[in-house]
């Protein structure tokens, strides 16, 4: 953990149009930058730099961050090494982070240990590689060279069911079973999870180990074994062969996913460096949206069997919402029985990368799969063809797409007129519960005024009296939490717009943040003291109600209530504080 003063401090020494110029071409268009927008597809630049607020804001797609949050949105950097990337450009030091209680100097200790723990295990399985002749030769017949297996640091689970012992001198230590390398079964007897195995160590982004898969030598169930989920490592969140493949990855503009560990270390074999693979679970939107942001073009390989079928249409369901026009997603089906690995080393890189750039858009898979179901020579094949379309064309991302998709859909089943109400999605909730009725308006007024100017100058917070706020919208609720966590932070009263995001980065209200910050700065233009009189003088009108006034005020309020339940809660949560 890397203390928020220094975070702080580094946001004011960094400048963010630097950072975002080094990417990204940039013009100056009166006090802000603008340029097209890296996170969307667009001809006309939307996206918007603002040196004096340092972050940055797209007016088309919504994307909305400081310089931490570039890095880590653009160039795909984990947190921890965004921080240490820009301390660099400005010559500071990254101070290691020093725990304040017990408990936190407890979990960094555990912590440590269980990196230290993997690291350690990882480096015994290398060993024992080098001393199995059977294991060599496994890898050796899959046409593997020792650079390879060293680069994905390769390395083999002796058999036997206590191996690691070797290394960790107390077998019985906890971390061992928290890291998921020991397995502690009826009565407390322990074993290696991993036995005569080829282990593939799991790399976090910033190249830790958090887990190992295990492919069997020979026959053997299960083929592959993964690492369980543990504090290190979490399955729907990484994916194996990152580290190795970021550079390929820019370089190439393509991200290929992959089943297995071995699928990946045989295409880089072969020089299909540009491969990562899910860790055992079905694709999530946290790999989707990850990989999208490294690559301008993700395609997913799977079996040409049903279950690799089944597997394409989930990624496909997953990838929907995410989908961007300028970032095509593809699907990638393999002769039935070959998987990457057996396919590129019968037929080479030029045959596989053919394949890969052939295959299927996610538009052409959706409408084939959706064909194969409906007949649509007949008026009711036809109209179950478009009822099941439409719920996925709702649910598409990207501008022009899904229009795009919705006419040819139409047009398959001959009705093209019909490809508008396809889109025509029901209208969405905003994030604020109901609107608020007009005999409430006065009053939200004035608290609108102080959220407002909190969201908009987080220094403010200092000064917000949250007694006079209604404590049942959602926007105070939201408050109350920023007000806390710039109180907290190491000094309020220099707490930037840049530092507010880092403070909400982890917080359900990041994107409430977001917008309230895009929102404020086109449309409030005050000066610091300014904001500070507004303030001061809304919370004295709030506060100094007379008696009367706060009656008829709350007859009207209680009158525009809907619900008895509404009202019960407005009375006793709100005039019961009022003194
Ligand atoms: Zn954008």
């Amino acid at each position: 953990m890397i203390p928020d003063s220094f975070k702080q401090d580094l946001l004011n020494r960094v400048d963010i149009v630097d950072v975002v110029q080094r990417y990204v071409q940039l013009k100056k268009g009166g006090a802000n930058f603008m340029g097209l927008c890296p996170f969307h597809g667009e001809k006309t630049p939307s996206f918007t730099v603002s040196p004096a607020k340092q972050f940055y804001h797209c007016f088309g797609c919504g994307a909305h961050g400081n310089a931490i949050g570039f890095l880590i949105a653009y160039a795909g950097l984990g947190y921890v090494d965004a921080i240490k990337d820009l301390a660099a450009g400005v010559g500071m030091q990254v101070p290691e982070w020093q725990p304040r209680t017990p408990e936190e100097a407890a979990r960094k200790e555990r912590e440590t240990d269980l990196y230290g723990v993997m690291e350690q295990a990882m480096d015994f399985y290398r060993a024992e590689l080098k001393k199995s002749p059977r294991a060599i030769e496994y890898l050796k017949g899959r046409g593997l060279t020792g650079e390879i297996a060293a680069r994905f640091r390769i390395g083999y689970a002796p058999d036997g069911w206590q191996g690691l012992k070797v290394v960790f001198s107390d077998y019985s230590h906890s971390s061992l079973v928290e890291c998921g390398l020991v397995i502690e079964g009826e009565e407390g007897k322990r074993y290696d999870r991993f036995r005569d195995r080829v282990m593939f160590p799991i790399l976090s982004t910033r190249g830790a180990v958090i887990g190992f898969g295990g492919r069997v030598l020979g026959e053997g169930e299960p083929k592959y074994l993964n690492s369980p989920e543990t504090p290190l490592f979490e399955k729907g969140r990484e994916v194996y062969g990152l580290v190795q493949a970021r550079e390929a990855i820019h370089a190439a503009g393509r991200v290929l996913v992959v089943e297995g560990y071995m699928d990946v270390v045989a295409l880089a074999q072969f020089g299909v460096e540009y491969a990562v693979a899910t860790l055992g679970t079905a694709t999530t939107p946290i790999h989707v949206t990850k990989l999208l942001k490294l690559a301008d073009e993700l395609v997913f390989s799977f079996d040409g069997d049903a279950a690799g079928r089944k597997a394409a249409w989930r990624a496909l369901e997953v990838s929907l919402p995410l989908l961007v026009d300028h970032k095509p997603v593809r699907f990638l089906f393999l002769p039935e029985g070959d998987d990457p690995d057996t396919f590129i080393r019968k037929h080479g890189k030029e045959v596989f990368e053919k394949q890969v750039a052939a295959a299927k858009t996610l538009s052409e898979f959706l409408i084939d799969e959706l064909r194969q179901d409906a007949d649509l020579n007949s008026n009711e094949g036809r109209a179950k063809f478009l009822s099941a379309a439409k719920p996925y064309l709702q649910k598409m991302g990207g501008s022009q797409l899904p229009t795009l998709v919705a006419k040819e859909i139409a047009t398959l089943a001959r009705q093209p007129e019909e490809a508008p109400s396809l889109l025509a999605r029901a209208p969405t909730p905003y994030a604020r519960s109901a609107p608020p009725k007009p005999s409430m308006a006065r009053h939200f007024e004035l608290e609108e005024r102080v959220l407002t100017l909190v969201f908009a100058k987080p220094s403010l917070a200092l000064e917000v009296d949250l007694q006079v706020l209604n404590p049942e919208r959602d926007e105070t609720k939201a408050l109350a939490e920023i007000v806390g966590l710039i109180r907290q932070s190491a000094s309020p009263e220099a707490v930037s717009d840049a530092m507010l995001i880092e403070l909400t980065r982890d917080s359900e209200h990041h994107e409430l943040i977001a917008r309230a910050q895009a929102e404020f700065w086109m449309s409030l233009k005050l000066t610091a003291e300014e904001a500070l009189g507004e303030l001061k003088d809304t919370l004295a009108k709030l506060r100094t109600r007379t008696p009367e006034y706060e009656k008829s005020l709350s007859t009207k309020i209680l009158k525009g209530l809907a619900t008895a339940e509404e009202k019960r809660v407005y009375e006793e949560r709100f005039l019961s504080k009022r003194p």
